[in-house]
């Protein structure tokens, strides 16, 4: 079999042999105890790793599967939509293909979105809902999301707030109860390290509440049908049972790591990888003081030839992430997020270094 190449993308990321191993077990009957067992296993082991007391949802999609949900079950009367880069772009564009009205908060790409500005257009009294990438993975950039929970808990508690952590959850801390959180969205191929088609939502029970009045919502992201199929320990659709065998076995791997020695790991590979990149004349693309410890992005201020790069990377057994959409040629990624260790990021960062010759 051919060496499977390492993965420096910002998802699909490499996963665990231990995770892979898990879940190729046999199956079970999606309505058997044995499956409500795992169901309750991994639901209050995903609690229990974010410290929160709302409900867990296991979603058999990919995170934008969860954006749509989060649309249809808040069914916001006008959303606001902080944009700054391709993914919080497109969480936009879905809560408008799915036929509600929303406005965009936007700053320039590689800006981060400030408090002050999320008041600025709250305070009119227009919204009902908030939606917030906390990590743009396109940009590299870390929303202050501690400081914006905490302005909505206080000032802004009728306003739904809805946050993709796609590249962030058990990547960064996230304080879901503290920081008024009432839908925390991720899929599984980024910072949990596992393959992808597979998502997770935490959501508040005033959510449920609010999506009990709401009509129309479709069959498969109904939280209300969701919260009633999670009592007895199920799904309302069959589930891709391997990925829960999957996560039962890496939330167990994190428990022994330790979230906070996770998160404390990402920060000190994104610092090895920002001082890298500052050190070889490359400029960050994102700004200061938003920059994120599960992915770097760097402007190619060395105008080096990205595609080749990535080719040359490629024969060395890794896969390069060039900048995302429009940033391709101008700007890459280096993630720093699942399994990746500072041995590992240090090897590529050296092969990086032998094929540009710095
Ligand atoms: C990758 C990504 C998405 C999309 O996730 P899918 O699993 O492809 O649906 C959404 N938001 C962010 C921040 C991402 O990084």
């Amino acid at each position: 079999m051919k060496k499977a190449v390492s993965l420096f993308i910002p998802g699909p990321v490499d996963v665990a042999p231990e995770v892979a191993a898990a879940m190729t077990r046999p199956m079970i009957g999606h309505r058997s105890p044995a499956f409500a067992d795992l169901y309750r296993e991994v639901t209050a082991g995903i609690a229990a790793l974010m410290s929160t007391r709302n409900p867990v949802f296991l979603s058999t999609s990919s995170a934008t599967g969860l954006w749509e949900a989060a649309a249809r079950n808040l069914a916001p009367r006008k959303a606001l939509c902080c944009v700054n880069g391709a993914f919080s772009e497109r969480w936009f564009t879905t809560i408008q293909k799915c036929g509600f009205s929303a406005d965009k908060l936007e700053v320039e790409w590689g800006r981060g979105i400030a408090p002050d500005r999320i008041r600025e257009r709250l305070v009119t009294g227009a919204y009902d809902v908030l939606t917030l990438v906390h990590n743009e993975t396109s940009t590299g950039v870390a929303e202050p999301l501690e400081a914006i929970g905490r302005m909505m808990v206080e000032e802004f508690p009728d306003v739904y707030f809805a946050v993709d952590a796609v590249s962030s959850m058990v990547g960064l801390p996230i304080r879901i109860d503290d920081w008024g959180i009432d839908i925390l969205l991720a899929s599984v191929q980024k910072a949990w390290a596992l393959p992808p088609g597979f998502s997770i939502c935490i959501v508040s029970d005033r959510v449920i509440r609010r999506s009990e009045t709401v009509r129309n919502k479709g069959y498969y992201f109904d939280f209300v049908a969701w919260a009633a199929s999670a009592q007895k320990g199920q799904t309302i659709i069959t589930p891709s049972i391997p990925h829960m065998y999957g996560l039962q076995t890496q939330i167990e791997r994190i428990q022994k790591e330790g979230i906070e020695n996770r998160y404390e790991r990402y920060r000190r590979l994104a610092e090895r990888t920002r001082s890298w990149g500052r050190s070889r004349g490359l400029t960050l693309f994102s700004e200061e003081g938003y920059h994120s410890d599960t992915v770097t992005c760097f402007r190619n201020t060395r105008n080096w030839d990205l595609a080749d790069l990535g080719d040359r990377l490629y024969a060395e057994g890794y896969q390069f992430s060039n900048g995302y959409g429009k940033l391709k040629g101008s700007a890459f990624r280096i993630p720093h997020m699942g399994e990746i260790t500072d041995r590992s990021l240090a090897a590529y960062l050296d092969c990086i270094d032998s094929l540009t010759g710095s």
